[in-house]
């Protein structure tokens, strides 16, 4: 068994907080690993929840066609959440939850050895990049920490929601393929 498979069987036992008692599945995680590039939601939503895999509803196949645009996939990066549970009502997940989650992620990024870290939405940017993350300031900017580079764009439920945000995420789509070219990861 792989150190990712047996970090997935104890994230599936998790009663750490709270969502555990209302989830019917734990959204650990899908993709290649180790890999080069990895984008991080909030927490999944009904669809996710119901399948157990991350941006399966609405929002995921839109993230889909933007990941097309830019010649990436699910064969070829990591999907993972802040979250691994279901909040309620597809609340924010709260602090307390994020703390008792983070560890799960963090352990995944330490497997994955990503080049590249792409934000979905303000909560994992604050969460990942900063705690006063702007998101309608900042978007598409990149910073490096330890060597890994970081940047957010608009969560796909935003662009579902306001498709006047879709041109500038259009650009930062292609701000990543460029640093993914020019990191070598695709
Ligand atoms: N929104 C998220 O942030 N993550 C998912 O997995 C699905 C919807």
């Amino acid at each position: 068994m792989t150190q990712m498979d047996a970090l997935r069987d104890k994230c599936l036992q998790c009663q750490n907080c709270p969502l555990a008692q209302t989830r019917h599945n734990v959204v650990f995680g899908v993709g290649p690993a180790p890999s080069d590039i990895v984008f991080v939601g909030e927490g999944p939503g009904q669809q996710e929840d119901l399948r157990g895999e991350p941006f399966v509803g609405a929002a995921g196949q839109l993230l889909d066609e933007m990941l097309s645009i830019i010649d990436l996939g699910r064969h070829n990066c990591y999907i993972a959440n802040i979250v691994k549970c279901r909040p309620p009502q597809n609340r924010d997940p709260l602090p307390q939850e994020q703390d008792a989650c983070i560890g799960y992620l963090e352990e995944q990024l330490r497997l994955l050895q990503p080049k590249m870290i792409i934000c979905l939405g303000r909560i994992a940017a604050m969460r990942l990049i900063r705690p006063e993350y702007r998101i309608t300031k900042e978007h598409g900017q990149w910073t490096e920490k330890d060597g890994i580079y970081y940047t957010a764009i608009y969560h796909p439920s935003a662009l579902l929601r306001d498709v006047s945000k879709r041109p500038e995420t259009f650009s930062d789509l292609l701000s990543i393929r460029q640093m993914a070219r020019k990191l070598n990861c695709i």
